[in-house]
C-alpha cells in the first residue's frame, strides 16, 4: 500500500514538477512518457530492497579462515582405514552380540552390567591401552507388569509402555474417564473439567525436539488440574503400534500421577472417541517403582599418543538403552562404533601422536550420570580435551559430523577440510550444530564437542521401542559409520598442527 502511494506521488512530481525535463516547451507523449518509465524504475528498485531480507531470512554465516591443517599426507592413511572398515565384520559381529546375547540394558539391570564386564575384557583381548571402568551411581528404575485397557464404550486391550521415571498405579489400577487433547493449549482451556480424569495428549509429530515435551512434562501439567494419571501419544512419526518409552520428569510443585505412552493408533482411536462424545474409560495398571541407586560404570579404552599422550581425542557412545528391544541403534551401535574405530586403528598400526580415548557411558536415558560422572572425574585434565565426538543418532548412513555452533571459526574450517577425507565415502559433511547429550557436561566447561551425524530419516521410527532390534541395523552403513569415526579421530590426533 505504501509502495502504490510512493510510485503516484513519484509520478506527479516526474509529470507535474518536471525535475527532468530540459526543454521548456514537449509534447503530451514526452511529458507523460517518461515520469511513467521513471517511475516503473522507482517501483522496481524499492520492491527489489524490500524483498532482498525475505528471500535471505537466515543470516550469512561468518566466513571461514582458510584451513590451518594440511590434509594430503592422510590420504593414505584415511584410504587404508575405510578399506579395513567395509572388509571387516567385527561391528557388526560385536554388536549382535551386545543385543541377541546380552539385550536391553536399563541401568540398575543385571544386563546392563554384564555388558560392561563383556566390553572390558575385550577391550582387553584387543590390546587396546588402559582399559578400565569408573565406577558410577545409577537410578534404579524397573517397569514391573503394566497394561491399559479400554473399559467403555468398547472393551479392548491397548498397546502401551510406562515412561521411565514415573510412578506406579495402586495394584486395582487407575480407572477414570479418558480426556483427548491435542496439545498443551487444549488442556489449559479445559482446566478443572479434567480433575480425577486421565488426560491423553495426541500430539502430532513435529519434530523430537518439540514434540518431546509432552512425554517430559505431560504428567505434571495434568496433575496441576487434578488429573489422575496421563497417556502421552508416542514420540515417534510412524508407527506400526509401537509404543515408545523414554524418560520424563515430574515437576516438583505438583502432585506426582502415573504416566504411560500409547501408540499413534490409540491415540487416534481414543481422540474419536472423544470427539464424538462417547466419553471412553480407562484403566491403567502400572508397578513401575524405584529401587536404590545401583553401582555401575562408564568404560574407558585407549590408543596412547606418541608425542602428546596428555592431549585427548574423545569418542564415545552409551551403553545403556532402555529395557525394551535390544538398544541396537540406541545406542549399541553409537557405542560400538567408537569402539571399533580405535580397535581398528590399533590394528592398523596407526598410531597416532595424541590420545584417542574411547568412552562408553552409563546411564544416558534416565539420569545422565555416566556423561556428569566423566566430567567430574577428568576436571583436572579436562583443558586437555582437543575434541570430543559423541555418536548416539543409531548407526545408519553417515553424512558426517556436527559440530557444536560455539566451536571456533579455525576448528570449524580444519575439520571442513579433514571431513574432504570422507569424501569418497559420502561423510564430508561438517553441520552447523552438534554435541550430544553424554559429552553435553564437558563442553560446558569448554571442551569442543562435536556428533557423528547420519541419515535420520528412519531413526525415530523404532527409538526406545520393543523394535530397537538389530535386525534394523545395516552392516555396511554401520562399517561406514566406523570408517568415518575413525578417520575424523587419528586425523585430528595425528596432526602437526593444532586443531585450533
Ligand atoms: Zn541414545
Amino acid at each position: 500500500m505504501t509502495n502504490i502511494f510512493l510510485c503516484l506521488l513519484y509520478f506527479f512530481v516526474c509529470a507535474f514538477l518536471r525535475p527532468f525535463s530540459v526543454a521548456k516547451e514537449e509534447s503530451l507523449q514526452v511529458r507523460f512518457l517518461l515520469p511513467v518509465v521513471f517511475t516503473f524504475i522507482f517501483a522496481i528498485t524499492i520492491t527489489a530492497q524490500q524483498s532482498t531480507p525475505l528471500a535471505s531470512p537466515t543470516p550469512t554465516p561468518a566466513p571461514l579462515p582458510p584451513p590451518s591443517v594440511k590434509i594430503d599426507g592422510y590420504r593414505a592413511a584415511a584410504a587404508r582405514i575405510i578399506g579395513a572398515a567395509l572388509t571387516s565384520d567385527r561391528a557388526y559381529s560385536r554388536l549382535a552380540y551386545l543385543t541377541d546375547h546380552i539385550g536391553n540394558r536399563l541401568s540398575g539391570s543385571t544386563n546392563l552390567e554384564r555388558g560392561i564386564e563383556w566390553a572390558v575384557s575385550e577391550m582387553k583381548r584387543d590390546g587396546l591401552d588402559n582399559v578400565r571402568t569408573e565406577k558410577v551411581m545409577v537410578p534404579h528404575w524397573v517397569r514391573g507388569e503394566e497394561s491399559l485397557e479400554l473399559l467403555t464404550p468398547v472393551p479392548r486391550k491397548l498397546q502401551m509402555l510406562g515412561l521411565g521415571n514415573s510412578i506406579g498405579t495402586p495394584a486395582e489400577g487407575i480407572s477414570a474417564e479418558a480426556v483427548v487433547v491435542r496439545n498443551f493449549e487444549e488442556l489449559d482451556r479445559l482446566g478443572e473439567q479434567v480433575r480425577g480424569k486421565i488426560v491423553v495428549y495426541n500430539a502430532p509429530y513435529v519434530n523430537y525436539g518439540t514434540t518431546v515435551s509432552y512425554r517430559l512434562q505431560g504428567a505434571s501439567r495434568a496433575a496441576r488440574y487434578g488429573a489422575v494419571a496421563a497417556l502421552v501419544r508416542s514420540i515417534t512419526p510412524v508407527s506400526l503400534q509401537t509404543p515408545h518409552t523414554g524418560a520424563m520428569n515430574y515437576d516438583p510443585n505438583q502432585p506426582k500421577i502415573p504416566v504411560a505412552a500409547v501408540t499413534i493408533e490409540a491415540a487416534e482411536f481414543l481422540q474419536r472417541l472423544n470427539d464424538r462424545g462417547e466419553h471412553p474409560t480407562l484403566r491403567l495398571k502400572m508397578e513401575a517403582k524405584f529401587l536404590p541407586d545401583a553401582e555401575s560404570a562408564n568404560v574407558i579404552a585407549e590408543l596412547k599418543g606418541t608425542e602428546k599422550p596428555d592431549e585427548i581425542i574423545l569418542i564415545s557412545g552409551h551403553f545403556d538403552s532402555w529395557d525394551v528391544g535390544q538398544g541396537a541403534h540406541d545406542d549399541g551401535a553409537g557405542s560400538i562404533i567408537a569402539w571399533e574405530a580405535a580397535r581398528l586403528l590399533k590394528e592398523l598400526g596407526l598410531r597416532p601422536r595424541r590420545t584417542i580415548r574411547v568412552v562408553l557411558y552409563t546411564n544416558e536415558e534416565n539420569g545422565l550420570r555416566g556423561g556428569t560422572a566423566y566430567r567430574d572425574a577428568h576436571r583436572e585434565e579436562i583443558a586437555k580435551h582437543v575434541l570430543a565426538i559423541e555418536s548416539d543418532s543409531g548407526g545408519f548412513r553417515p553424512e558426517g559430523f556436527g559440530l557444536a555452533a560455539t566451536a571456533p571459526l579455525q576448528v570449524r574450517a580444519n575439520m571442513r577440510e579433514i571431513a574432504k577425507l570422507l569424501a569418497g565415502i559420502g561423510a564430508d559433511q561438517i553441520a552447523p550444530d552438534g554435541g550430544g547429550a553424554d559429552i553435553g557436561p564437558m563442553m560446558r566447561e569448554g571442551v569442543i564437542g562435536a556428533s557423528l551425524d547420519v541419515d535420520g530419516t528412519h531413526y525415530f521410527d523404532t527409538h526406545h521401542t520393543p523394535a530397537d532390534t538389530l535386525d534394523k541395523v545395516n552392516p555396511r552403513e554401520l562399517a561406514l559409520c566406523v570408517a568415518t569415526m575413525a578417520v575424523m579421530a587419528y586425523t585430528v590426533a595425528d596432526l602437526r598442527e593444532s586443531l585450533k
